[in-house]
């Protein structure tokens, strides 16, 4: 089966999340021999394909190119990615998990809609984590993560000034997992990654016009605060930046006011 891997049109990838170049996995070349061809459709190569696509929509998902709501159309994912049904409905599956996809019976999957009350959980969550981790940081700096933590900051600066406001988003909660990385608890990292992920979502549905994602400064602060091995000043910082990430948000309406209009057809 593998030696018939259909080829894409090429204008057909143009509307497909762009896959994060590091991270995609490349198509492999044709094989020459039966046993290349069973080499080929090894499990690892199937398990990076499967995160080459998941990938590609977590991105498109941080970066506003697929806002909530949006319906996820299995065929066409199939046709622009070459893989099958079952691969599709894994990513799905995976991301439902995350509770960035809502699976829909009969109707199919749909990037979520984070309600009020959710986006206000998610904020909460946060507010918890996030300045322990600040300050677990501030206690193991090392040159190294604070160098690494500034040339985040520069990519998110030089973002900010080419206007490309999608990187920006993107950038802006890759930082937050970026520090929950480096202060080296693998579960609390796993959390955050999915709230951040959550967070751009509710920043989509709710953000006021013009509001930014995460104020520059906020962030260069805490690389200092971190830097100085100030615990209790990283911590404090944090809990202020996540305020105003909240406090920058439209969260006053009630949950009817956020459309959701896939649920209420699907009650018919
Ligand atoms: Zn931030």
């Amino acid at each position: 089966m593998a030696t018939t891997s259909k080829k894409t049109a090429p204008g057909a990838a143009a509307k497909t999340p762009r896959r994060p170049a590091s991270k995609a996995a490349p198509r492999p070349a044709p094989p020459d021999t039966p046993e290349e061809a069973a080499g080929n459709e090894s499990a690892a190569g199937e398990a990076s394909a499967t995160e080459a696509i998941y990938l590609g929509l977590l991105t498109a998902i941080m970066e506003h190119r697929l806002l909530a709501g949006t319906k996820l159309v299995e065929e066409r994912l199939c046709e622009v990615t070459g893989a099958s049904r079952a691969r599709i409905r894994q990513v799905f599956a995976r991301l439902a998990h995350e509770k960035l996809v809502t699976l829909v019976p009969n109707r199919g999957a749909f990037v979520s809609s984070p309600t009020v009350d959710e986006a206000r959980e998610v904020f909460q969550a946060r507010r918890v984590v996030e300045p322990a981790l600040a300050a677990e940081l501030a206690l193991r700096a090392t040159p190294a993560k604070v160098r690494s933590l500034r040339r985040h900051a520069m990519e998110e600066d030089n973002a900010r000034a080419r206007g490309d406001r999608a990187a920006m988003i993107r950038l802006s909660g890759e930082f937050h997992i970026l520090l929950a990385e480096m202060a080296g608890n693998a579960i609390l990292e796993k959390l955050i990654r999915e709230m951040v992920s959550l967070t751009c979502l509710i920043i989509t549905l709710y953000d006021r016009p013009g509001a930014p994602a995460c104020a520059e400064h906020e962030h260069r602060q805490l690389i200092d605060a971190i830097e100085q091995r100030d615990a209790a000043r990283a911590s404090a910082l944090m809990a202020e930046h996540l305020e105003h990430i909240e406090g920058s948000l439209d969260l006053s309406m009630p949950d009817s006011g956020a459309p959701d209009f896939y649920s209420i057809f699907s009650k018919g």
